[in-house]
């Protein structure tokens, strides 16, 4: 009998390990990933929260692990220590080339690059992972991060939101530090706006606030990074099933999306290997209500350094690990808890 055809659009995240789920379950399908870029966007790290002694794929490609995370405005600070869940560090590269490794294994996996898909398109099974055009998206997530070596110790914990202010000029902003080794860390300026981008602007606040902390420094690399916040079910025009950032797989108030994909796509691939079908338009409602959350947050914004803080004072280590790494209602109770009453519930009237 011959093998079926499965397509997928995108050689990112989602689609590499949905293809690399399915050929775990089975070798009966054609798999074909079609990927705009010439090469795999490699470049990138991937920071999860994981919970101890459970299960993941990937373990054995963690490269490190943080039990502490931190907090603070200019004024105050807030330390988290969890039981639970540990933050931890892969390396896009490791990944994708253990992926592309099993992957090329099999006769029937093919990757075609430069090849950019528009327009109607539908064979079969077609799984679209496409990036979001930037005018559906609530809110951007702009940042410009510079991995450093340096002579000062680095601390054991992961700066989460350091440093949180509000300014006209940056809007909601933060620092985001990543200790690598005692003596390279990765430090990243991170801008939550609804302006158009300014990379110069966010990387000459980075170089201030760098260089107010260590003398000196050498820089070993620098990453510019854009990413969408908000749930943008449907109004998208999809070419076959959405996955991904594009389906909603990830926590739409923070970006996060690692654990919400890796779960989904090994879900997706054992429905293929059944023959399940895949309802087109389901119903989100977590993505809904995390949604609100963001519109606060957006309505809100200028008290924002404040209110995390006080939020991340207020809600349990576990709980925030928790709803940071997955995208379920029983998650976001607490969070939403944390959140003062107020601000939540005014702004479901405008
Ligand atoms: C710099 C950066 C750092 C991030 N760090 C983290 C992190 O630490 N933790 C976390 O949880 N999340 C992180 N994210 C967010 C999220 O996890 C990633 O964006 C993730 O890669 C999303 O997976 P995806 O498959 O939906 O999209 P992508 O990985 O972006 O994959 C989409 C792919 O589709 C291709 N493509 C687009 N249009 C077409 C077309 N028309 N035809 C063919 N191919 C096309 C693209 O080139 C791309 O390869 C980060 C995002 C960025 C940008």
């Amino acid at each position: 009998m011959e093998n079926k055809n499965i397509e997928i659009i995108g050689a990112g995240l989602s689609g590499l390990l949905l293809a690399y789920y399915i050929f775990k379950n089975t070798n009966k399908f054609n798999v074909t990933v079609y990927e705009k870029n010439s090469s795999i966007h490699k470049n990138k790290n991937f920071c999860f929260w994981l919970e101890k002694n459970k299960k993941f794929e990937f373990s054995e490609l963690i490269s490190k692990k943080w039990k502490n995370w931190y907090f603070s405005t200019p004024n105050d600070f807030v330390f988290h220590k969890s039981d639970l869940f540990e933050y931890v560090l892969l390396k896009n590269d490791d990944l994708l080339s253990f992926i592309l490794g099993e992957l090329n294994r099999f006769n029937n996996f093919s990757i075609i690059y430069d090849n950019e898909i528009k327009g109607n398109y539908n064979t079969g099974y077609v799984f679209d992972s496409r990036n979001v055009e930037r005018n559906n998206w609530k809110l951007s997530q702009i940042f410009v991060g510079y991995e450093i070596q340096t002579e000062y110790k680095n601390e054991d914990y992961v700066t989460l939101l350091g440093n949180m202010q509000y300014c006209p000029e940056l809007k909601f902003n933060f620092n985001y530090i990543l200790p690598i080794d005692d003596q390279s860390l990765f430090f990243e300026k991170t801008v939550f706006t609804n302006d158009d981008l300014n990379y110069e602007l966010i990387e000459e606040q980075l170089k201030i606030e760098l260089l107010s902390k260590y003398s000196s420094f050498d820089i070993k690399k620098i990453e510019y990074g854009c990413i969408p916040m908000g749930y943008f079910n449907e109004k998208m025009n999809n070419i076959g099933i959405p996955i991904g950032v594009r389906a909603g797989h990830y926590r739409s108030s923070s970006g996060y999306s690692f654990h919400t994909i890796n779960k989904n796509m090994k879900i997706y691939a054992d429905k293929i290997c059944l023959g399940k079908s895949f309802n087109k338009k389901p119903i989100h409602f977590q993505n809904i209500i995390d949604d609100h959350f963001l519109k606060t947050f957006i309505l809100n914004m200028d008290q924002f350094p404040e209110v995390f803080l006080n939020m991340s004072r207020k809600i349990k280590p576990n709980d925030f690990a928790k709803f940071m790494s997955s995208v379920n209602l029983l998650s976001l109770f607490p969070m939403i808890k944390a959140l003062p009453k107020k601000i939540f519930l005014n702004s479901f009237m405008l």
